[in-house]
């Protein structure tokens, strides 16, 4: 402190307990920040900062990755606005999942990804219509699954679709939900790019549909409470852990009817966490009984989930899927850019699920946010009463 030349940091995060799954960190540490990007990760560096965040008591994780999202605002009536459903909760960067197709894109690209500074990227629905409106099945025509079209914008977009999406429930594909896969598989394969399916009220069990999907492929909603998820009875079905063996995904994907803690419970208690933690945020969930990504991941915690692991899900494993990693995404890392999210635990609040079942337990809050160095003006949960 006494030497005259010392080295000063715009801003140090100090005396929180820095939890970053990517390098394993779990330790008391204080993070310095220059600029947009981490420069010091260690203890003790609040003395050579021009600027001091007490962080004590509280922990501090990457600036989190939403990995399946709907926020077509303005277009979808399923679109919630991205940066208040999300960085202003503590998420950096967020896939949208099918809410736009072909058709819909370039409105997708100009209303959402270009309005942000937020990483937002996508999972192209394989109909060009997109999920505009939820009452209306967006393959009850077939015809609208138009591989050239997708191809195309998927070839003309790469730093935008990272993935296609297919909704396989009754409502959405009809009886037609198997040609409409292979459809699916097909362009998949020819763009070299991952196919995110959405399960739950499938018209064939579970198994069915995975005999389908490529290593890299996701499985949305994979503790849904709807016919034809991942129990039988008490336990994971083997051909669901023989999917994940050969490296397809399960996506959490909690959303407005997608979240059972009955199920949830169970698959946690057999040590089936989901390899994506997400929130399925939409217009129809953002205040309640989603919220946000946070709530998503207290609610796995109080269910038994071990933190570091949910938060690995909401951080460094969506930033792979998406091929966000390469940019800094998910990780706190000296040299990279400084996402950072500061939590805290609060107060046992009441928080429900998807099928009408609710628990008690504390929740996590997004206290202090940083994006690219900057502060977040963070808002209030929406849940209201949970301070
Ligand atoms: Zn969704």
């Amino acid at each position: 402190m006494s030497e005259t030349s010392q080295t000063t940091y715009d801003l140090v995060l100090a005396g929180g307990t820095v939890v970053d799954p990517a390098s394993g960190t779990d330790a008391r540490l204080d993070v310095a920040v220059d600029g947009t990007v981490i420069a010091a990760i260690g203890p003790d560096l609040r003395g050579r900062a021009a600027k001091v965040v007490d962080c004590t008591g509280s922990t501090v994780l990457p600036g989190l990755v939403e990995g399946h999202t709907h926020i077509f605002q303005h277009v979808s009536k399923v679109g919630a606005p991205a940066e208040e459903a999300h960085l202003r909760r503590g998420v950096v960067a967020a896939a949208d999942a099918g809410t736009a197709g072909a058709s819909t894109f370039a409105a997708f690209r100009k209303l959402v990804v270009d309005a942000t500074d937020m990483r937002i990227v996508n999972f192209l629905n394989v109909s060009v219509l997109g999920l505009i409106d939820f009452r209306f099945g967006e393959l009850l025509n077939p015809g609208t699954l138009v591989v050239e079209d997708a191809l195309e914008t998927a070839l003309a977009n790469p730093d935008v679709v990272r993935g296609f999406k297919i909704r396989l429930s009754d409502d959405v594909v009809g009886d037609q939900w198997e040609p409409l896969l292979k459809k699916s598989i097909d362009l998949a394969e020819q763009a070299r790019l991952p196919l995110m399916v959405h399960i739950g009220e499938t018209e064939e069990p579970l198994p069915v549909v995975l005999g389908h999907l490529r290593p890299g492929d996701v499985v949305a909603h994979c503790y849904t409470g709807k016919p034809h998820g991942i129990l039988d009875g008490d336990t994971v079905l083997p051909e669901v852990l023989a999917a994940r063996e050969r490296g397809v995904l399960f996506d959490s994907a909690h959303g407005k009817s997608n979240l059972s803690f009955e199920v949830a419970r169970r698959a946690i208690a057999e040590g089936f966490l989901p390899d994506v933690l997400s929130s399925d945020t939409s217009a129809r969930n953002w205040r309640g009984p989603v919220f946000d990504l946070l709530t998503s991941v207290s609610k796995l915690v109080a269910l038994g989930a071990p933190l570091a692991e949910c938060v690995r899900r909401a951080t460094v494993a969506p930033a792979a899927m998406l091929g966000l990693d390469t940019e800094g995404y998910g990780r706190l890392e000296v040299g990279g850019p400084a996402h950072v999210t500061v939590v805290t635990e609060t107060d046992e609040v009441v928080l429900p699920d998807a099928a009408g079942n609710s628990i008690t337990a504390p929740r996590l809050e997004p206290v202090f946010v940083l994006h690219h160095g900057a502060e977040v003006d963070v808002v209030p949960w929406r849940g209201g009463t949970g301070a």
